[in-house]
């Protein structure tokens, strides 16, 4: 028997979470009866995407559980097996996070060959967060030759592929981040322009005046004033790609709608909204363009890395307070 620490739900927040809601235990890891494996997990990730989970509302992934650990993607070691298809020593991605180890069924975790990267990108740029910025660029936003491209959110783990995808393609692309540092960042992962959109006194005078011509492709990662600017620089038959809307995830109150969603109308927007799951299937092709790019020095990225299991909730807070370059991840052993 293993002794290993998680983080479980004590209380759902109200606006941006707070220590308070998080409560760790210690547990007691069963040795993996027949099919079963027991797993050390190296690293977790945190995602915008549970703040919506820690509410008890119905969504596309369901809300945690008051009381109970909590879960999301993590990178292990398999430690012990009884199933022939994984091996002590073996590398498992899982939906297993907020905790250090666990026993579960073998076919209940994925075993990952990380091809050369480290493991931990595929929680980052080589896993889901990546493919999200792929899909909902090809796909959703449909890239064609010549498009502006603007990105908010631009220097965390969806926005800065976005930015670099875009820019291997051959596009203009404007990103928008809070601070000096993150500017600096977006300059030298490839971005023409970028905005710090704390400094702007207005968003949508800034985008206009770095895009005077306007901008043909938005990925949204963030909602609010930055949709409203989008809105406003968007050019005839514009695509907007809504991927997240992180500025709203801690309202208290419903926010007001953009002000000026109805230049859709007169400018012959689509805005179309999606979740990266619905695009699995691209998953394929996407590890192959970003192993060339990658080779190519055409792609790179950042992690800002939170140590040890009971700094998970602050580096998940940590997300809706822009303290994360990159990809914010935890690094469990
Ligand atoms: P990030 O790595 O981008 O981290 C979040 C960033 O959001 C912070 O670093 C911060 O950067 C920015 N931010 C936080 N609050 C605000 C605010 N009020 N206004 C403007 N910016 C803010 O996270 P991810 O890359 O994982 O996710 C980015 C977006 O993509 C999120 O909206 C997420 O929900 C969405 N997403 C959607 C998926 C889908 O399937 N549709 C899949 C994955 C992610 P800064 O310092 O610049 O403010």
């Amino acid at each position: 028997m293993t002794s290993v620490r998680e983080i479980r739900l004590k209380s759902r927040p109200r606006g941006l979470p707070t220590a308070e809601n998080f409560e760790m235990a210690t547990v007691d890891l069963p040795a993996p009866g027949a099919g079963e494996v027991q797993v050390k997990n190296l690293w977790m990730t945190v995602d915008p995407y549970m703040r919506g989970r820690m509410n008890d509302v119905k969504s596309y992934a369901p809300p945690f559980a008051l009381g109970k650990v909590m879960d999301g993607g993590a990178i292990g070691e398999v430690t012990a097996s009884n199933d022939p298809a994984l091996k002590p020593g073996d590398l498992v991605q899982s939906g297993f996070g907020w905790r250090e180890g666990f026993t579960a069924p073998a076919k209940s975790v994925q075993k990952l060959d990380p091809r050369g990267l480290p493991p931990q990108a595929f929680l980052g740029a080589a896993g889901m967060p990546g493919l999200t910025a792929y899909a909902g660029l090809l796909k959703v936003a449909a890239l064609k030759d010549g498009d502006v491209v603007f990105v908010s959110g631009a220097a965390g783990a969806v926005g800065s592929m976005v930015v670099q995808i875009a820019k291997a393609k051959g596009h203009t692309v404007i990103g928008s981040a809070g601070g000096a540092e993150k500017v600096a960042f977006l300059k030298s992962i490839g971005a023409d322009h970028a905005i710090d959109y704390k400094a702007e006194k207005d968003l949508s005078a800034a985008l206009a005046r770095v895009a005077p011509d306007g901008i043909d492709v938005y990925f949204d990662n963030v909602g609010g004033e930055h949709l409203e600017a989008a809105l406003n620089s968007a050019k005839l038959f514009a695509r907007f790609a809504i991927c997240g809307m992180i500025s709203m995830y801690n309202a208290t109150e419903p926010p007001p709608g953009p002000r000026n969603l109805a230049q859709l109308i007169g400018k012959n927007i689509r805005m179309e909204g999606f979740i990266v799951s619905h695009h699995f299937g691209m998953m394929g092709q996407y590890a192959e363009e970003l192993a060339g790019w990658v080779k190519s020095g055409k792609v790179t990225w950042k992690e800002t890395v939170f140590e040890g299991i009971e700094r998970a909730p602050d580096a998940f807070v940590g997300l809706f307070t822009g303290e994360n370059l990159g990809k914010m991840l935890v690094k469990l052993a």
